[in-house]
């Protein structure tokens, strides 16, 4: 595969400057430029500080990485979404926007497609496409704060692919986000399937993000069947990592799990998995944010009903765990998403208050953000 070209988000602060050296512009601009695009998150066409003429300069010299496909909103105007298609090549990947009162998420997308396969995942049963690069990455949640009118303090790693299969770049775009974009690093939310050598890698990097581990199933027989990586690697072997991440970090873990009806939603299932997790060594015990069946097109699933999420909830909370419902919102632009519309909403409704001091509220925003 070719290199990438530099892109306007792509490119460090050395390549930029040498980039402006090389249009004749002292070297001020280059540190004016940065200043606005990261620091003041503005557009490059209306970083003030710069003359007009060097905007438009620079603006063929660093391109986009990306092109809307297609952008839409919700009635309520608190979801926006974008598909968009890479300058690159025109493969397309998502992103969503969640704004509440207090705070603004960003689901971006680490690959355009994904090569795990989980069953359910509609990105799954279309396979890889291929990585994302650092700038195109980035530039989702750049690109998604230019169109929200507060700032953007979460971004969470849900969209497109597994941001641990494709670690360097995601690297690369967390340093970014967090050392130029201003991101607190417990707001960048890593989800991953359970790539076990990634956990340990990303627990021993310089900044504490929040982790993710997908489960869906209380035991590995049921897991094989949904997640084909569980047969690399096992949930007792996710579980260790996790852990381990937890303690090195000091920070919670957030296990996701897809209710899927008639799969891995009865009453012992939930009650194997609380057991499963009632052990959890992490502080402030386990937390599970149950995330309804979007039903996909290459899966026989259906939505699972209210009463049977919270039924499963009731019963995987009752040994301590802390359980949150993924609620849906922005609903009436589903149809633009593919798998992201699964969780166009994110948002958590707390079932069970946690042990300890945690604040159930928080648990939302450390995931989806809704
Ligand atoms: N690859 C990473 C992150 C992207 S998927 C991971 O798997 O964790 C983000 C979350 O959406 C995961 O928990 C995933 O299992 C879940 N998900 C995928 N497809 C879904 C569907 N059809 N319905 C509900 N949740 C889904
Ligand atoms: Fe990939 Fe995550 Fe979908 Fe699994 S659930 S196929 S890891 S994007």
């Amino acid at each position: 595969m070719s290199a990438p070209v530099p892109t306007r988000y792509g490119v460090d602060r050395t390549t930029l400057a040498a980039v402006v050296a090389g249009l004749g512009e002292p070297r001020y601009r280059a540190d004016q430029v940065w200043a606005g695009l990261y620091g003041a998150r503005t557009p490059l066409d209306r970083v003030t500080s710069l003359p007009r003429a060097l905007r438009a300069t620079l603006a063929d010299a660093l391109p986009e990485a990306l092109d809307v496909a297609t952008s839409v909103e919700s009635a309520d105007g608190a979801t926006r979404k974008w598909l968009w298609r890479t300058r690159r090549d025109g493969t397309e990947v998502e992103t969503v926007l969640m704004r509440h009162p207090t705070r603004a998420t960003v689901c971006v997308s680490s690959q355009a497609g994904c090569a795990m396969g989980c069953t359910f995942c509609a990105t799954g049963q279309a396979g890889l496409d291929r990585h994302l690069d650092p700038g195109e990455i980035v530039e989702q949640v750049v690109r998604a704060q230019h169109a929200c009118p507060q700032r953007v303090t979460n971004v969470v790693f849900m969209g497109m692919g597994e941001p641990l299969a494709n670690y360097e770049p995601v690297r690369a775009a967390v340093d970014r986000l967090h050392g130029d974009l201003g991101l607190s690093a417990r707001q960048i939310t890593v989800s991953t399937v359970g790539v076990v050598p990634g956990i340990r890698r990303l627990a021993a990097e310089p900044w504490p993000v929040t982790l993710a581990v997908s489960l869906h199933a209380p035991d590995d027989a049921l897991r094989d069947t949904l997640v084909p990586l569980n047969r690399r690697y096992p949930i007792a072997e996710v579980l260790d990592a996790a852990a381990e991440f937890a303690a090195t970090r000091g920070r919670r873990v957030t296990f996701e799990y897809a209710v899927i009806p008639g799969v891995n939603d009865r009453i012992d299932q939930a009650e194997a998995l609380g057991r499963r997790l009632a052990a959890w060594p992490g502080r402030g015990g386990a937390h599970v944010n149950l995330i309804p069946l979007n039903p996909t097109a290459g899966f026989p699933g259906g939505t699972p009903s209210a009463g049977r999420v919270r039924t499963f909830a009731t019963a995987l909370a009752r040994p301590g765990v802390t359980v949150t419902v993924r609620r849906n919102r922005g609903v009436d632009i589903d149809a633009a998403c593919g798998q992201l519309r699964a969780r166009a909403g994110g948002g958590g409704t707390p079932i069970a208050p946690p042990r300890g001091p945690r604040a159930a509220p928080g648990a939302p925003a450390a995931t989806m953000g809704a």
